[in-house]
């Protein structure tokens, strides 16, 4: 323990950086504060330049060691790693819960395993890359895929360490070496990462951990010119600055961004089904970039519908994200909660209808909300809102359930309720959108593809996508007679 240590429902969490092996202090830290109850947790180093700077430096000096460790031990320290995560799920889950508010419940059972999950998957991975050597007229072509170099690693507050070690655990898998800066609203468990790192046996400078305000230290980190890789999940104008920064040294990027992914109702569905579907949209107060916040219901069932999803909706619990009652827990920032209800009061100005919600309720928490009589062009139905508020418009045909669905400048993800198959498949063929769901939602695989269209992202993550972004991918093609000169 140390002056630095801040204790967060009994868990010691240091609040400086970690950069090359060792806790670093900045001479000026910034408030990090629980959305639960608004109390402030403690102060959090706060970076700039120079511990940009300092964290590049010792990413780019562990390279070639790490980069030179074989597979086989790589992929043994990321399951010690996941190993890690295990044991303090509990840990993990309670400090993300008082960090972001999203509830302890999922964050225990669901979350959590994933992140470890996330590092078994890539040391898997690793074990299994292989591309088999072809010929081109007696000469063997042999792929192989070299580790790109020091990765610097962006994040949001919405997911923070789940999103973090998806994009972690196949840079290191790889060979990179990393600097992980977290949201400035949610810093806490990427520190305790940084220890179960090192404990793992994660070498020094392979993993760096730096804190602070994208103005401050992301700029600095993202115009580097030693960053071989910038991977950002945020929103789209941070994406549109950093892509700026990166633009300099042509430093390859990975951008998922945000989204305004529709639900499509059609008459055949099975309606309790769709409405389970919708009211799932709720989840961790609608901050979920996949979230399907337009709801777009086929004419003949829409009363139906919106009487089934109200019924349902008003049996969810709002409260403490410790709770295990609750469903709905709080949004994260003041400030969030501002620019929410004032996309929802702008609806209602412009003619929307608030068919449940439209209002902040005590503390920071906003009311469970449903739109109608909105306009396909108006700003709540375009907009990420990135909160508990959804839109519903009723569609009489199959093309206009397309075109409504696709007429946003976002291409994320899609779900689709229907009980004809022949309609599925047309459908889902036809929506812009990296994910679609039939008749299901937030089904995902490590395995698949996942990112999103048009103003949602550049790339995808996942699998081999992920791999291959970490990556330079080199091709060698070695003469009939090999090595011998001619
Ligand atoms: P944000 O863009 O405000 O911040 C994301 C991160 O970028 C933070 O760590 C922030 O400090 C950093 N940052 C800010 N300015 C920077 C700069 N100039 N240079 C470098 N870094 C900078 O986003 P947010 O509000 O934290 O997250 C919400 C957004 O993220 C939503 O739009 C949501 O849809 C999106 N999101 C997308 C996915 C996905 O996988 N597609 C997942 C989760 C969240």
């Amino acid at each position: 323990m140390s002056e630095h240590t801040i204790t967060v429902a009994g868990v010691a969490v240091d609040a400086r950086h970690w950069i090359g092996g060792e806790r670093v202090a900045s001479t000026q830290t910034f408030p990090d504060v629980s959305p639960i109850d608004g109390s402030t947790i403690g102060g959090i180093s706060r970076g700039t330049a120079m511990e940009a700077a300092a964290a590049v430096a010792a990413a780019k000096a562990a390279f070639p060691a790490w980069a030179a460790t074989s597979r086989a031990e790589r992929a043994r320290i990321l399951h010690a790693v996941a190993d890690g995560v295990e044991k303090r799920i509990d840990e993990l889950a309670i400090v993300e819960t008082t960090d972001n508010g999203a509830l302890l419940r999922s964050h225990r059972r669901g979350v959590m395993p994933r992140v470890a999950h996330n590092f078994r998957f890539f040391a898997d991975w690793l074990l299994k890359l292989e591309h088999e050597d072809f010929e081109t007229r007696g000469h063997t072509n042999h792929v192989s895929w070299d580790p790109a170099g020091p990765s610097v690693l962006i994040t949001p507050w919405n997911a923070p360490l789940m999103l973090a070690t998806w994009k972690l655990a196949p840079a290191l898998a790889a060979g990179n070496t990393v600097i992980l800066k977290p949201a400035e609203w949610t810093p806490l468990t990427a520190s305790l990462l940084a220890d179960i790192a090192a404990e793992a046996g994660v070498p020094a400078g392979v993993l760096n951990v730096v804190q602070g305000y994208g103005s401050e230290i992301g700029d600095a980190l993202t115009s580097h010119p030693d960053v071989r890789r910038i991977s950002f999940t945020g929103s789209v104008p941070t994406a549109k600055r950093i892509a700026e920064s990166a633009a300099a040294n042509l430093t390859p990027l990975s951008l998922e961004l945000g989204g305004k992914s529709p639900l499509l109702v059609f008459a055949d569905a099975d309606l309790d089904l769709a409405v389970d579907l919708a009211v799932e949209q709720y989840d961790n107060a609608g901050q979920v970039c996949l979230a399907a916040t337009r709801f777009l219901v086929e004419e003949s069932v829409a009363e139906e519908f919106t009487r089934r999803f109200v019924e349902k909706a008003s049996t969810l619990t709002q409260g403490d994200p410790r709770d295990e009652a609750t469903d709905i827990g709080p949004n994260i920032h003041l400030r969030q909660l501002e620019k929410i209800d004032g996309f929802v009061q702008r609806a209602v100005a412009a003619g929307a209808r608030a068919v449940i919600g439209g209002h902040r309720v005590a503390g920071r928490y906003y009311a469970p909300t449903l739109l109608t009589d909105v306009a396909q062009d108006s700003e709540i139905v375009q907009e990420e809102v990135f909160g508990p508020v959804l839109t519903l418009q009723t569609f009489s045909t199959e093309e206009e359930a397309v075109r409504l669905a696709n007429d946003t400048r976002f291409g994320l993800a899609a779900t689709v309720a229907t009980g004809d198959p022949e309609r599925a498949e047309r459908v889902t063929g036809q929506l812009v959108a990296g994910t679609v769901w039939v008749n299901c939602f937030f089904v995902r695989d490590l395995r698949a593809p996942f990112g999103g269209s048009r103003h949602s992202g550049v790339g995808r993550e996942g699998g081999t996508w992920s791999f291959d972004f970490y990556c330079d991918l080199r091709n060698t093609v070695t003469a009939p007679d090999g090595w011998k000169n001619h």
